[in-house]
């Protein structure tokens, strides 16, 4: 059954070309937005936090309606996007065109479409007596690792009233998202020893050490892939390992002394990456006696340069229940790409994914959100200011 075409409020679509204008790629600073968002809030009453990078280059916010004594509901998304370089677009990406019910425009799908709800329905949850908090998160470098959130979750972590549950609203069409994988990204650097290849008996091929183990990562993947452990709920079902970036040698003549490369495991939520992790560098202990044989200074060099934890809510959490009811969703699904939701549940906060859009649209040109999907993602919001406003006893 196709359910007929909505239209959202005009103060979401007017909210999301603001968003859309702030040229938020991860490479920028978020400042302009979140100085927006922090004004439309605290002109509202909202208590605001402000957690920063290093350089104070970038915010992330973290504001609170409504009564801040007692467990609430946090509404987050991440305010960077991914960069347009080299994509055709068929519109400016940072200035919102509506084509046939489609709204076009970096970010409008990942994420900034829920956030533009989010931000829209602010004036009806302050004129509201809350029966409950609502909290909005507003995080940077979520693109590049979910690096920013760490450190708002670091502050929440002090807070004597810890949310209740958090709803990040990436793009699942407004469907219940309950499960993603985990991700570890890891650079490995091998050193080797430079010198004729002619005299290859004196070096040590930092690229055939490194291939070694890339291959070695390939057979990992086989093996995950043949024997799992496998959760059918995930496409794939097992947890996958993938070389994406290799670096080395300057010329054929040279026995190359270094090679780099990069790999990332992406763990079903409840394999465990350390458990791979400490097989891999099994390997390299494996490799190093003959390296060193030939040179001291060869060495194999791991950096764990970022991890995510997956997320893995059961079906029947209260949490998941209310945002299936808000949704009008009776199901739950699980999705292959990391968000923050497995952060917040990693951190004690129960964490669901729900918002507007498609991530099909999302990271490519002409990305969009359709006015169908901002205005389900607007009656989920009326739905949640209703139960904020009067939650019936013993729903959640
Ligand atoms: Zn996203």
């Amino acid at each position: 059954m196709t359910l007929p075409a909505l239209a959202p409020r005009s103060d979401i679509v007017a909210m999301l070309d603001r968003l859309v204008a702030f040229d938020t790629t991860s490479r920028n600073s978020n400042l302009a937005l979140i100085d927006m968002a922090a004004e439309t809030l605290s002109r509202l009453g909202a208590e605001i936090r402000l957690t920063w990078n290093d350089s104070v280059t970038k915010a992330n916010l973290f504001a609170t309606l409504g009564p801040a004594d007692r467990p609430g509901i946090v509404l987050s998304g991440h305010t960077d996007v991914v960069p347009v370089d080299g994509q055709a677009w068929s519109s400016d990406p940072f200035h919102l065109d509506n084509r046939d019910g489609l709204l076009y425009g970096r970010g409008t799908a990942d994420m900034k479409g829920f956030l533009a709800a989010a931000l829209a329905f602010a004036p009806d949850f302050a004129a509201c007596p809350l029966a409950m908090p609502i909290h909005f998160a507003l995080s940077y470098d979520e693109e590049i690792g979910c690096i920013g959130v760490r450190r708002l979750l670091d502050d929440l972590a002090g807070l004597e009233v810890r949310p209740r549950l958090c709803i990040v609203g990436e793009p699942t069409e407004m469907t219940v998202v309950s499960g993603h994988k985990g991700k570890k990204s890891v650079r490995c650097e091998v050193l080797g020893h430079e010198c004729h290849s002619a005299l290859n008996d004196q070096g040590v091929n930092a690229v055939e050490i490194a291939a070694e183990i890339v291959a070695r990562l390939r057979a990992m993947q086989r093996r995950l892939r043949e024997t799992g452990p496998f959760d059918s709920g995930y496409r794939p079902p097992y947890t996958t390992v993938h070389t994406g970036v290799i670096k080395g040698g300057t010329a054929l003549n040279i026995v190359p002394g270094e090679c780099s490369f990069e790999f990332e495991i992406r763990n079903l939520p409840r394999h465990d990456p350390d458990g791979l992790m400490a097989e891999i560098r099994y390997w390299a202990e494996e490799l190093l006696p003959e390296m060193r044989a030939r040179s001291s200074r060869a060495g194999i060099i791991f950096d764990e340069n970022n991890s995510t934890a997956g997320l893995d809510m059961d079906a029947n959490d209260p949490g998941v229940r209310l945002v299936q009811s808000l949704a009008g969703d009776t199901g739950t699904a699980f999705v292959s790409y990391t968000t923050e939701a497995g952060l917040f549940q990693h951190s004690g906060i129960p964490a669901v994914v729900c918002g507007p859009g498609n991530i099909a649209q999302a990271h490519k040109a002409d990305e969009f959100v359709s006015l169908d999907q901002l205005a389900r993602c607007e009656s989920f919001l009326g739905r949640l200011l209703d139960y904020a406003t009067n939650p019936e006893p013993g729903r959640f």
